[in-house]
């Protein structure tokens, strides 16, 4: 009996492999066809000046707006359009769509877009990027990239190019999840960021924990004296909101002022703010 059920075990195990190599296999085919059919689409999520609480621009996220399981999350499919080299036109499409969206925006909102790691190793990156926003009119200077900090380690020499390219055009560099990771004060150098981005596994608790209060006032310091300006993520109640601008954080991002919304809700959030040239569309007649 021990060993029939050792041998169903097995087989469960196998079953269960199984079924999820087939998640994964139905998740890459399905991301081939979703890419040129336009149902991975960004999401817009606010950043928030301190100093003044205006709107400072948005995090651009990619959502996969699949027919039949609904909206889903990049950590569900971006590991795997990187495995697969598709992320490549998975971000350059979401981009796209994006500069679209924004370009009749009120012009002083910016764009903060995501890098991963595996586009820095493509040497003509920083020219498809300046490409898309001539071909889209979305201005260089409302652009900001995101890069993270374990994107620096592969190829810095090329990174360094690619950034150094993107800066001459006017765009903006931003350290992503900075204190995760393999975190080093060199990365710091490595690139001529802009902006650091605080990690939201410090954010959240700063509220709980001293040392995470320490950590990210530590940041913020560090940020202003390298004239690098923080943002915040993960920023989901008042309280910490509060504590952050104490701090002198610059900017937030978080639950707290909305989840991500896709482009539709954003004119409905920005025609309600009269930050839109045109206000909603009419319908005609
Ligand atoms: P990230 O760039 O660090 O983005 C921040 C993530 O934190 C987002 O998750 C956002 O929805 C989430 N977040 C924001 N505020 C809060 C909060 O108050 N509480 C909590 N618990 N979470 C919050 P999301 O959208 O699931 O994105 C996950 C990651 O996927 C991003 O991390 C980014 O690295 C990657 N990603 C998203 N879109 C793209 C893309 O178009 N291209 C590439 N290459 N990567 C992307
Ligand atoms: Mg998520
Ligand atoms: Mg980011
Ligand atoms: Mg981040």
């Amino acid at each position: 009996a021990a060993k029939k059920a050792g041998r169903n075990r097995y087989a469960w195990f196998d079953r269960s492999m199984e079924r999820a190599i087939q998640a994964r296999n139905e998740i890459e085919t399905g991301l081939r066809n979703a890419i040129p059919q336009g149902q991975i689409v960004p999401y817009f999520e606010q950043q928030i000046d301190l100093a003044t609480g205006a709107l400072a621009g948005f995090e651009v996220l990619a959502r996969w707006e699949h027919p039949l399981r609904g909206l889903i999350e990049p950590d569900q499919f971006i590991p795997i359009a990187e495995e697969t080299g598709l992320i490549a036109d998975l971000s350059m499409s979401v981009m796209r769509q994006a500069f679209i969206a924004a370009r009749d925006w009120d012009p002083d909102l910016v764009l903060a877009v995501n890098i991963s790691p595996w586009q820095l190793k493509d040497a003509w990156l920083a020219q498809k990027i300046i490409k898309l926003l001539l071909e889209t009119g979305f201005p260089a200077r409302r652009l900001e990239i995101e890069i993270t900090e374990s994107a620096l380690f592969d190829n810095l020499a090329l990174a360094q190019s690619i950034a150094v390219s993107l800066k001459n055009q006017g765009i903006r560099l931003a350290l992503d999840d900075f204190g995760t990771g393999y975190s080093s004060l060199a990365h710091l150098r490595a690139l001529p960021f802009d902006r650091i981005k605080i990690d939201k596994c410090f954010v959240g608790s700063i509220a709980e924990k001293l040392e995470s209060a320490a950590i990210v006032g530590a940041i913020a310091r560090l940020g202003d004296s390298l004239n690098m300006p923080t943002t915040a993520e993960g920023v989901e109640d008042a309280d910490t909101l509060e504590r952050l601008r104490v701090m002198g954080c610059a900017r937030a991002q978080g639950y707290h002022f909305g989840r991500p919304v896709s482009a539709a809700n954003v004119r409905r959030l920005l025609a309600e703010r009269r930050l839109i040239a045109q206000g909603p569309q009419r319908l005609a007649g």
